[in-house]
């Protein structure tokens, strides 16, 4: 989801930089051959590995039903256009069999538009059936999709780039010399126990939900661009003043690409993982600042959770509406908390940038690793998130600095002057100032009521459990409080009838 959307809040918090150790480097790498996405098994998961750290790697020897996505795109010289073929073999990881799948296409609902053809289910034609204001299509499957069955979709997709920023935030677009890709390609909604979830789209928040799943992604551009991605570059080529990338990403919840010919990067490594940051030249001194508050929230989270999985982090500066979007291995955060001479809610230069980079790296735990609906609740994503941002800020300045960060939901909850409206509903039964005053607000206040109420030493074991334990799978808010009640051994009613139900 979306990080501070439109906040009001203060966050007063000393930030004292450490020098930063970093070194500039300029692309054009090396070339490095690797095979097409079409020419890898479907069960070969070995491109994978680069990507992540060790002890991760045990992965790839589970996760055998998760989708996997091949995709070839081509972005056309002036950039406002796509052309994309993209292969997929679904496994039915349900309990029922599937008549139908669906593929949902953001950028008809972000201001652009993708249109799909040559659209086969194992090789046999099916004709796709457009839903949800164009923002879905529904393949009916020539048989049903049995429990552990799977069927391989192909289909070509052709993409116009968004040229007006305003829908879904400014996430898909090319605006200010920057492309960015926000669900560029066909994706497969997750099904479970509501069926499938698909639907109009929602007007405020975070709009997918997706099942961990395994990409390549073979991208022909032209060679001055320099991409940001999720997952790692496993191949490089050029030819005839264009560039052909490969890159592998999984398991993770998506796939996103920002790309810009002023992009310069400044990058650091912290343990197995390299983190890169990207900025257009003027922003330089921004992107070495989010890179120093990338690694420190690394750091941070991956000692109290669980290490980050992947060998590779990004943030990259890019034009939107919202302050920050998380996507899997990677950020995007707004152009503007970049400016050294700015000032953003009347807060200097980079009091915002810190807390919306250590938001949006929290996402990297809760939301890509454990991932949840964001858009039926909301709260288990962003309530936690900020709860844990707050964290961030307890571990690399102290309570001072927390309680700072804290106050900061108190002012985002008083923008509805303090309404008990329950944390717990879907995105799409708040206003727009109610989301962000109620999800982004109340909604850590009710997990900092909760730490206090089971104590914070049970409520932190809890919360690294609760991780640990939905791992590439989805959390849920009665997941969530079923685990806090077996690690205090009480009785969590009346708190969540309070805060979340609304009861
Ligand atoms: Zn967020």
């Amino acid at each position: 989801m979306k990080s501070h959307l439109h906040p009001t809040g203060l966050y007063l918090v000393a930030t004292a930089l450490v020098v930063l150790g970093a070194c500039q480097s300029t692309p054009p790498a090396p070339t490095r051959a690797a095979p097409s996405p079409a020419e890898v098994d479907w069960d070969d998961r070995t491109v994978f590995q680069e990507g992540l750290i060790e002890a991760e790697r045990a992965l790839l020897d589970g996760m055998a039903g998760a989708s996997t996505y091949h995709i070839e795109v081509r972005i056309a010289n002036d950039l406002l256009s796509l052309q994309g073929q993209e292969t997929v073999r679904y496994t039915n990881q349900e309990d029922v069999p599937l008549d139908a799948l669906y593929f949902q296409l953001f950028p008809n609902a972000a201001g652009g538009s993708t249109t799909v053809s040559a659209v086969t289910v194992d090789g046999q034609k099916v004709e796709p059936q457009a839903e949800f204001q164009n923002s879905a299509v529904r393949l009916p499957l020539p048989s049903p999709l049995q429990p552990g069955e799977a069927a391989v979709i192909a289909m070509d997709f052709e993409v116009a780039v968004a040229r007006e920023m305003g829908g879904n935030y400014g996430l898909f677009g090319y605006f200010d010399d920057v492309l960015v890709l926000d669900g560029f390609y066909p994706v497969i909604p997750v099904y479970d126990d509501e069926g499938w979830n698909v639907q109009d789209p929602p007007p405020n928040g975070d709009v997918t939900y997706f099942d961990a799943s395994f990409y390549l992604v073979r991208v022909t551009a032209p060679d001055d661009l320099v991409l940001v991605t999720s997952g790692v570059e496993t191949g490089r080529e050029y030819a005839d003043g264009e560039q052909i990338l490969t890159f592998a990403a999984g398991p993770a919840r998506d796939f996103y690409m920002a790309a810009s010919e002023e992009y310069v990067v400044v990058s650091r490594t912290v343990g197995e993982t390299t983190v890169n940051s990207y900025a257009p030249r003027r922003q330089q001194q921004g992107a070495e600042h989010a890179l120093q508050f990338a690694v420190m929230a690394l750091q941070s989270f991956g000692q109290r959770f669980g290490a980050y999985p992947y060998t590779e982090y990004d943030v990259a500066s890019t034009p939107m509406l919202a302050l920050g979007m998380e996507y899997p291995g990677m950020t995007a955060i707004a152009l503007n908390l970049y400016d050294p001479d700015g000032d953003v809610l009347g807060l200097p230069f980079p009091v915002v940038l810190e807390s919306t980079v250590a938001h949006e790296v929290a996402h990297q735990w809760f939301y890509n690793v454990v991932g949840n609906d964001q858009v039926d609740e909301p709260w288990v994503d962003e309530a936690i998130v900020q709860y844990v941002t707050g964290l961030y800020f307890l571990d690399a300045y102290g309570p001072a600095a927390a309680q700072s960060f804290q106050d900061s939901w108190e002012d985002r909850w008083n923008r509805v002057d303090g309404a008990d409206i329950p944390i717990g509903l879907p995105t799409g039964d708040y206003t727009g100032q109610e989301y962000g005053a109620i999800v982004y607000g109340r909604g850590p206040l009710f997990i900092a009521a909760l730490a206090e109420q089971l104590g914070q030493e049970t409520f932190d074991e809890f919360l690294r459990d609760y991780y640990q334990s939905h791992q590439w799978g989805i959390g849920t808010g009665d997941a969530f409080r079923q685990m806090a009640e077996q690690h205090c051994q009480c009785d969590l009613h009346d708190i969540f009838a309070e805060w979340v139900y609304g009861e």
